[in-house]
C-alpha cells in the first residue's frame, strides 16, 4: 500500500533521472504508468485519482513531440506535480472552536495544571505562544501499516494483524511476561508485554488490532517490546511528533497539551512580510508552524523546516536593522567639536607613518564622532594589524572636543601594557592617562576615582574593574573596548551606562568573514584594518618534532645573541597525571638551564608578579619568555622573533594565529616553531602544514572552518544575543546577506507594525542589548 506522498516523490525520482539524462523521454510515460497502475489501486480519493490521470495525460506525449515542445511541456510537468504536492502534501490548521489568548499562562490550559506546569517551564514553555516554537526532535510515521515481512530490525513500524496465540510467564515473583502471536498476510511477529496484564481484556484471540513500535530481531524471530495498539478503525494515518521530554510529563501528554495549542496559530497574524513570502514561497504561519508539530507529510515537514529558517533570518535581520536605525535616530548624542590639531600634532612626533587602513579607519571613526548620533563602531584587524594606534587618534580627537575616554581590555597583563605604550605616547601632548586594575592598591584607587570623577584624568585604561559602581566620569564622551569577544554583554553595557550616549568602538582580531560580520553584527558599523603595516615579513612557520629541539635551541641562542626575544608556549601550566604533556612550570626549570634571562608567566600567577614579568620582558631584563597561552591575546613585543609551540596540535588554528601574532611585530624576520610527537594523525599534520603557509587570519579561519565543519566556528552565544535554531550562520551565510541587503533596501514598506511587534516578542528586552552592542 502506499501513501500518496510514496507515489509523488517516484514520479519525482523519474523526472530527476530524465533531468539527469539517465532516462530517455520515451522511457518517462512507461514509468510514470507503471507507478500508478500498481499504486493508485490504493488510493481510494477519487479528486486523487482523478489529478493523476490528468499528470498522465501531460506524460504520454512526450516522446513524440517535437523537441522544443518536449522541453516545454517537461517543465509544464513538473509545475504540475508540484502543484499536486501542495495540495496533497501540505495542510494548515482549520478554524478551533475557541481562541485562546497567546499569552496564557500554561497552567491554565486544559491537561495541564500547576504540577505539570513546573515542569513544562523547566524546558521553557511558559505560555501558549511558547509552544508553537518547541521544536520535535523527531518524528513518527504512523500513515502507512507495513506488511510484517517488510520490517527491519531496529525500526519503528506500524503493523496490523490477528492475534493467533497468547501465552503469560510468570517469570519470578515481580516479573510477568505476556507474549502474543500477530499475523497478517505475510509473516508473524511476536509482541511482548511486562507487567501490563490489563492488555489481557482488550487483545484477545482473534481479534485484529494495529500495532506501533520498534522491531526487533531476535533468534530469526520478529519483536515487539511493549508496543501502542489501536483498534484498526480508530486508527488515525498521521505523521506524529516526538518532543524532548522533561520530569513529570511523557509524550502523550505533551502531545495531548500540543494538540490543544498549535493549531490556535490559525487566530495568529502573519508577520513577514508579504513580498517575502512570494519570493522565498514561504508557507504561511499556519502551515509553517502545523509542518513543524504536525506535518502532513515529511514534504511538509521540509517546507516548515526551509520557511522556519527564512522567518528566523527575516526577523533577527529586521531586529538588527530597527535597532541600528533607532540608535542612528538618537538625537541626543554627543556632537563633538573637533579641528583636528592636535593630533596633527601628534602624528609629526610619531615614529611611523599609519598605513591608509589605519587612515581610512580613523576618519570613519571621526566622523561618527563629530556627529550628531552616537558611533556604534566595530574596529578590526589582524593580530599586528595596529588596532591600537587607530585608538589613540580617536582617544585625541575625543580630547580635543573635550571629552574623558575610557579603554576595557580583558585582562591585566594587557592593560599595563597598554597603559604604559599609551601612556608614554599622549602624555607628550597633555592627555593625563590612568590605569585602574582591580589589584590597583585601594588608596590609588581611590584617588583614580576621585580624579576620574572631577575631571581631571582624561584616558582611563583598565580592566573590568572600571564597571565597579563607584567608578564615576565627570564627562565620559568615549569608549572603547578591546579584543571585544572577551567580554560579556552585560559587561559592555555597565560601561556604557557610564556616559551619556557616549561613542562606542569595540576592537577585535577575531577574524570574521565580512559578509558574517556584518549579519551578525548588523546592528554595529565597521571598520576594516585590511593592511599591515609596512615593512613587515610573513612570520616564517615550520612544523617540527620534539627530535629538532636541540637545533632549534641553538638558533635561539643566535637570535638573543642579536638582541632578539622569545617566547616557549604550553598547553599546560602544570604537569597533570591524566595529560601526558609538556608544562610551562617543569619547562621553564628545564630551559633556565638551558639559557640565560628566562621567566615564567601563567594565568595562575597573582597579578602583580605577571605585571613585574612582562615589564622585564618589553625592557629586555628577560630574553626567553616560558608561558601559556595568557600571552595569547594583544601582548607587543617588537624584539620578540621567535615563538616555539609545544604540543601544537592541541590548539586550534586560530589560537595558534594569534600566538603566531606575538612575534613579527617589527622589520625583523621573524619565526614560529609548531613542534608536534611524532605519532599524530596524517589529517592533523595536514591541517598544520596549511596553517604554515598561512598568514591571512580570515584565511585561517576558513582553513580552521574547512577542518572544523560549520557551525562549531563561530558559536552565536558569543554574540550573546540569540541562538539560532534553524540557521547555520555559515552555511547560510549568503543567505543571511541577501536577506539583510533585501531587508535594508526595503525598510519602509516591510518594517510594518505586525513585524515590529513580532520582533518585540521574540527579542523583548535582548533588544536594548542589541542596541547597546
Ligand atoms: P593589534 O592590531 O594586534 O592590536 P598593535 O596595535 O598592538 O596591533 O600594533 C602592533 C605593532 O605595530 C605595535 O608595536 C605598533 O606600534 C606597530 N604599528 C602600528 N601601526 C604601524 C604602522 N603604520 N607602521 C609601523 N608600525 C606600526
Ligand atoms: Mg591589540
Amino acid at each position: 500500500m502506499m501513501h500518496i506522498e510514496e507515489i509523488l516523490n517516484e514520479y519525482e525520482y523519474i523526472l530527476d533521472l530524465k533531468e539527469k539524462n539517465i532516462k530517455k523521454w520515451e522511457e518517462i510515460f512507461p514509468a510514470f504508468y507503471s507507478i500508478s497502475k500498481i499504486n493508485t489501486k490504493t488510493l481510494k480519493d477519487n479528486n486523487m485519482l482523478e489529478d493523476i490521470k490528468k499528470l498522465l495525460g501531460y506524460v504520454k506525449p512526450l516522446a513524440v513531440l517535437p523537441e522544443e515542445r518536449k522541453i516545454k511541456r517537461f517543465k509544464e510537468l513538473k509545475t504540475a506535480l508540484n502543484k499536486l504536492k501542495n495540495k496533497y502534501l501540505i495542510d494548515s490548521f482549520e478554524k478551533p472552536e475557541k481562541k485562546i489568548n497567546l499569552f496564557t499562562d500554561i497552567k491554565f490550559l486544559k491537561h495541564v495544571g500547576e504540577k505539570r506546569a513546573n515542569s513544562l517551564r523547566n524546558i521553557g514553555l511558559s505560555n501558549l505562544y511558547t509552544t508553537f516554537f518547541y521544536l520535535p526532535r523527531d518524528y513518527e510515521d504512523r500513515r502507512k501499516i507495513k506488511k510484517i515481512i517488510n520490517t527491519k530490525d531496529g525500526e519503528f513500524s506500524l503493523i496490523s494483524g490477528k492475534i493467533v496465540n497468547f501465552e503469560e510467564l510468570r517469570i519470578n515473583k515481580g516479573l510477568t511476561i505476556i507474549n502474543y502471536s500477530v499475523e497478517d498476510s505475510t509473516g508473524v511477529i511476536i509482541l511482548s508485554f511486562f507487567n501490563q496484564k490489563f492488555v489481557k481484556d482488550k487483545l484477545k484471540r482473534g481479534l485484529e488490532f494495529a500495532f506501533y513500535g520498534k522491531v526487533e530481531y531476535s533468534y530469526g524471530r520478529r519483536q515487539m517490546k511493549s508496543p501502542e495498539f489501536f483498534e484498526i478503525s480508530s486508527l488515525k494515518k498521521e505523521i506524529l511528533p516526538i518532543y524532548p521530554l522533561t520530569n513529570g510529563i511523557s509524550q502523550q501528554v505533551i502531545r495531548k497539551i500540543f494538540k490543544q495549542t498549535i493549531p490556535q496559530v490559525y487566530y495568529y497574524e502573519e508577520y513577514i512580510p508579504k513580498p517575502l513570502i512570494e519570493k522565498y514561497s514561504i508557507l504561511n504561519i499556519n502551515e509553517r508552524i502545523k509542518g513543524i508539530h504536525f506535518p502532513k507529510s515529511f514534504y511538509h515537514k521540509k517546507l516548515a523546516y526551509e520557511s522556519m529558517k527564512y522567518e528566523e533570518i527575516i526577523l533577527f535581520e529586521s531586529a538588527l536593522l530597527l535597532s541600528k536605525k533607532s540608535s542612528k535616530q538618537k538625537k541626543f548624542g554627543i556632537s563633538k567639536k573637533i579641528s583636528g590639531e592636535l593630533l596633527k600634532k601628534y602624528l609629526k612626533i610619531l615614529p611611523f607613518k599609519p598605513t591608509e587602513a589605519q587612515i581610512r579607519s580613523h576618519n570613519e571613526i571621526r566622523k561618527d564622532l563629530i556627529s550628531k548620533s552616537p558611533m556604534n563602531r566595530m574596529l578590526q584587524g589582524d593580530v599586528g594589524s595596529g588596532k591600537t594606534v587607530v585608538s589613540e587618534f580617536a582617544i585625541i580627537d575625543n580630547f580635543e572636543a573635550g571629552y574623558q575616554s575610557a579603554m576595557m581590555v580583558p585582562t591585566s597583563v594587557l592593560a599595563k601594557q597598554q597603559f604604559l605604550k599609551i601612556q608614554k605616547n599622549l602624555k607628550n601632548i597633555g592627555i593625563n592617562v590612568a590605569l585602574l586594575l582591580g589589584e590597583t592598591k585601594n588608596k590609588e584607587k581611590k584617588e583614580i576615582k576621585e580624579k576620574l570623577a572631577n575631571g581631571k584624568i582624561d584616558l582611563i585604561i583598565g580592566t573590568h574593574a572600571l564597571i565597579q559602581d563607584d567608578v564615576v566620569f565627570s564627562k565620559l564622551g568615549l569608549i572603547i573596548i578591546d579584543e571585544q569577544h572577551r567580554f560579556g554583554v552585560n559587561q559592555r553595557l555597565k560601561l556604557i551606562n557610564k556616559g551619556i550616549s557616549p561613542d562606542i568602538l569595540v576592537m577585535t582580531a577575531t577574524p570574521i568573514p565580512r559578509t558574517l560580520a556584518l549579519t551578525i553584527y548588523g546592528d554595529l558599523d565597521i571598520s576594516i584594518i585590511d593592511q599591515m603595516p609596512k615593512g613587515r615579513k610573513k612570520v616564517k612557520t615550520v612544523l617540527s618534532t620534539d627530535s629538532n629541539l636541540k637545533n632549534i635551541y641553538r638558533f635561539i641562542h643566535q637570535e638573543i645573541d642579536q638582541g632578539n626575544q622569545a617566547f616557549f608556549i604550553y598547553p599546560l601550566v602544570e604537569e597533570s597525571e591524566v595529560l601526558d604533556l609538556k608544562a610551562a612550570k617543569d619547562m621553564y626549570e628545564k630551559l633556565k638551564l638551558e639559557f640565560n634571562n628566562v621567566a615564567l608567566l601563567h594565568g595562575k600567577m597573582k597579578s602583580e608578579e605577571k605585571n613585574n614579568i612582562m615589564e622585564k620582558f618589553s625592557s629586555k631584563e628577560i630574553s626567553i619568555l616560558v608561558s601559556t597561552t595568557v600571552v595569547e591575546v594583544g601582548v607587543d613585543i617588537p624584539d620578540a622573533t621567535v615563538i616555539v609551540i609545544e604540543h601544537a596540535d592541541r590548539f586550534g588554528l586560530s589560537q595558534l594565529h594569534q600566538l603566531r601574532g606575538r612575534v613579527g611585530r617589527s622589520k625583523k624576520q621573524s619565526y614560529c616553531f609548531l613542534i608536534t610527537g611524532n605519532n599524530i594523525p596524517e589529517t592533523t599534520k595536514n591541517k598544520l602544514f596549511e596553517f604554515s603557509n598561512t598568514f591571512d587570519g580570515f584565511k585561517v579561519s576558513e582553513i580552521d572552518l574547512s577542518w572544523r565543519g560549520p557551525g562549531k566556528f563561530f558559536g552565536t552565544q558569543q554574540h550573546g544575543i540569540h541562538e539560532f535554531k534553524f540557521t547555520d550562520i555559515v552555511e547560510d551565510m549568503l543567505l543571511l546577506d541577501k536577506i539583510r541587503k533585501e531587508l535594508e533596501s526595503n525598510q519602509e514598506s516591510y518594517f510594518d507594525e505586525k513585524l515590529k511587534k513580532e520582533i518585540l516578542k521574540r527579542y523583548g528586552k535582548k533588544l536594548n542589548l542589541i542596541n547597546a552592542i
